[in-house]
């Protein structure tokens, strides 16, 4: 079934919509199945020994290296909790550079003597896994490193048990490497950044006079905006099924002008579809907070509570999917694009971030004592130095085809990566500032400078929707990030970019310590060294304007607009040395990140482009073509019986077709040209000449969804996806 008749259809399907049976079927409140399914620590304690739970927990708390050892006796304890759990199989779960997850499927169960079955599951199978890495991208290290990949047991990432209906899989979270060591996902640059970052932060702390810093990690927490339709109107929009955008579709008469309507009332369905998946996430451990969002219709949020970056990062890859098994479940379609209608607000997926340990808590919370203070202010000045140094870069971390459409559009952060401290710390590092300027370091002065700072207020005021990087309380929210992405990618770059930062700042006061400055001094010196070279990335005014662009232009802040523009942050030579240097990516592996990304785009955009061309020639054309001839039939009938006619809609109708036509034409001969010498032109071509054709091409089918009678239109109504639910 096909146009029309499957609009109709879909429609008819949600007004008999009831709830999947076993929407609701447990009664047990979420606090007894919170991490049900999940190999905790704790669980994990009570099933080995004490010294083999000693030495897990030494790699998992301060990165010592893991001990082959005790790997066996863990994996036997796994494999027994998982299989009494009821699972059959085990998985190695890893995040290749697609963004999405993947997963090896083995069965605990092999062959054993005289044909008898065994359930086998030895420390080497937990710790280690050999998936063919050839179908996966390795922009280029293929050549050198082979299609062997290996996957490797993350330690610091619980495993967990996925319910099927078919039997249990026990998922190991894992990292994937090639042969040769290199890294061939999200996860791996993600543990060598954390603990480049927690060397550079624990040397700052012990200036501050902790003579044995606790473990420094950084912490996540994402916020996952997405949109829900029906599912019946998914499968109606090959668009969105093979894009996850829409490539088509007139403006409805109704959008989201009316923001404060919608906010009220979250369709019993969709409720019901939030608390259904809120306990599939209890059970992973995934402490998630459901909330509606009040911008676009048929739009949502849900932030779980941050926790360890790399732990957040899998449970965000795992919310995802649940999200979206969780949908269909309840006959609907999830929809992570960042923008998947035109003209309607777009998702994101903001990632606020903190570092601290278990002694001194979040290093990002201002203390309330003057001493305290000075460590929070160093901590907040290194992440000011940090997005200024690598505004690029950050920007880099955010790039994708599909994020394009989002980042610079009114409603999402500016691609021009600023900072916003909000007007009270805002002051406090003018304060700092002066106290430089006059160059006259009197003893008054500078103690002045750190001593009678003021106390700063948990809640620093008001909250700046418009800007990439905010302050906000007790943390830092990079708001660039796409509702589609892994946070990892950020992440990493978030953790390298601030054990640069505190790397020189640890190195600065050093220094000056050794030159008899007193420890104060040196703060307020180091302090203010920052503020002044960097200061020029805080912003707290309005990012959506254009007096902004303008203004920082003026402050030499980078403004890449596209991805192309921001990609080849990637490989500059401070970019490589940068990564190189604390070991986060070899100089091979920035440059295939590189490769890979532009990979995407490239392979992104071809699809939207075939996808247009397919659509425009077999659906939108036939339909315009019918209706094209209904309207000259009526039209001949009229003059035949001599009756007045007006031909203006069938001119109308006759235009747009010609528009159509000439976008399809156009279309296809900029897709049979030869590929481009290098992926980089190859991508320039795909953003120069694909994206404004299929645009033409769209503008002319959007011209016609709006003149052709309705019961011809084949393809599901912005109207509807939107607000019928
Ligand atoms: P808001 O609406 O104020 O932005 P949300 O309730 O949407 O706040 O949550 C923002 C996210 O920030 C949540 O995932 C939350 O757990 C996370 N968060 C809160 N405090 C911190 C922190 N110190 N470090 C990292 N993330 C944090
Ligand atoms: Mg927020």
């Amino acid at each position: 079934m096909s146009g029309s008749t499957a609009r109709q259809q879909a429609i008819d399907n949600i007004r008999e919509h009831s709830l999947p049976v076993g929407a609701f079927s447990s009664t047990e409140p979420p606090g007894a199945i919170f991490g049900q399914n999940v190999f905790t620590t704790a669980v994990m304690q009570a099933r080995v020994p004490k010294a083999v739970y000693k030495s897990v927990m030494a790699t998992i708390e301060h990165s010592k290296p893991l001990d082959p050892a005790v790997a066996d006796v863990v994996a036997a304890a796994l494999k027994d909790w998982a299989m009494e759990k009821g699972a059959t199989h085990y998985a190695h779960v890893f995040y290749p550079l697609t963004g999405l997850t993947a997963e090896k499927h083995d069965s605990f169960l092999e062959p054993g003597a005289a044909g008898s079955s065994i359930a086998e599951f030895a420390g080497k199978t937990l710790t280690q896994g050999e998936p063919d890495a050839s179908s996966f991208p390795n922009g280029g290290m293929r050549a050198t490193a082979a299609a062997r990949g290996y996957t490797g047991w993350d330690v610091t990432s619980s495993a967990y048990i996925l319910e099927n209906p078919n039997g249990n899989t026990l998922c190991i979270p894992t990292v994937f490497v090639s042969m040769t060591g290199e890294s061939l996902d999200h996860k791996t640059p993600l543990l060598r950044s954390q603990q480049a970052m927690a060397a550079q932060a624990e040397r700052v702390l012990r200036l501050f006079g902790h003579a044995k810093p606790d473990a420094v990690v950084s912490f996540a927490g994402a916020e996952q905006e997405y949109f829900l339709i029906d599912r019946s109107f998914f499968l109606a929009r090959p668009d969105l099924l093979n894009t996850g955008r829409t490539l088509f579709g007139a403006k409805p008469p109704k959008g989201q002008e009316f923001e404060d309507h919608y906010f009220g009332a979250i369709p019993e369905r969709v409720l019901a579809y939030m608390l259904d998946t809120e306990r599939e996430l209890f059970k992973l451990g995934i402490p998630a907070k459901t909330r509606h969002n009040e911008v676009a219709p048929g739009q949502f949020e849900l932030a779980p509570m941050f926790e360890r970056s790399n732990v957040a990062a899998d449970h965000q890859q795992l919310l995802m999917t649940t999200l979206k098994r969780m949908a269909q479940k309840h006959g609907m379609e999830c929809l992570f694009h960042e923008k998947p209608f035109e003209g309607i607000n777009g998702s994101g997926k903001h990632v606020n971030f903190s570092l601290g340990n278990s002694t001194e808590g979040n290093l990002l919370l201002p203390g309330d004592t003057p001493h305290a203070n000075a460590q929070f202010l160093i901590f907040c000045a290194a992440v000011i130095r940090s997005v200024h140094k690598f505004a690029g870069l950050l920007r880099a971390s955010v790039a994708s085809a599909t994020n394009d459409h989002r980042l610079g559009a009114n409603e999402a952060p500016p691609a021009i990566i600023s900072v916003f401290l909000g007007d009270q710390l805002a002051d406090v590092f003018d304060q700092i500032a002066k106290g430089g300027a006059t160059s006259s370091k009197t003893k008054g002065h500078l103690a002045m400078g750190v001593d009678t700072l003021p106390v700063l207020p948990t809640d620093p005021g008001d909250r700046n929707r418009t800007s990439p990087f905010a302050f906000t309380g007790n943390r830092f929210e990079f708001r660039a990030p796409g509702s589609l992405q892994s946070i990892a990618g950020p992440m990493v770059t978030i953790n390298t970019i601030l054990a640069d930062s505190l790397d020189f700042i640890a190195t600065e006061i050093e220094t000056l310590l050794a030159h008899d400055v007193e420890f104060d001094a040196a703060i307020q010196t180091v302090l203010e060294e920052i503020i002044t070279t960097h200061g020029s990335v805080v912003y707290n005014g309005d990012g959506y304007t254009d007096e902004w662009t303008a203004e920082a232009a003026s402050r030499g802040l980078p403004n890449l607009k596209t991805t192309l523009d921001a990609l080849p942050e990637l490989i500059t030579d401070e970019a490589i040395e940068l990564f190189e240097h604390y070991g986060v990516f070899s100089r091979r592996e920035s440059h295939s990140r590189y490769e890979i990304a532009l990979e995407q785009y490239v392979l992104s955009l071809g699809v939207e482009a075939r996808e247009t061309l397919e659509m425009a020639t077999t659906v939108i054309l036939p339909a315009a073509l019918r209706y094209q001839t209904e309207l000259a039939t009526n039209l001949g009938s009229l003059k035949a019986i001599g009756v007045e006619f007006d031909m203006s809609t069938l001119d109308e109708v006759s235009a747009a077709v010609k528009n159509l036509k000439a976008g399809i034409a156009e279309l296809k001969a900029e897709l049979s040209h030869g590929h481009a010498p290098t992926l980089l032109e190859e991508a320039e071509h795909c953003r120069d000449e694909h994206l404004p054709t299929m645009l033409a091409i769209r503008a002319a089918a959007d011209d016609l969804e709006s003149l052709i009678a309705d019961d011809l239109w084949p393809l599901p109504t912005y109207q509807e996806m939107l607000f019928i639910l």
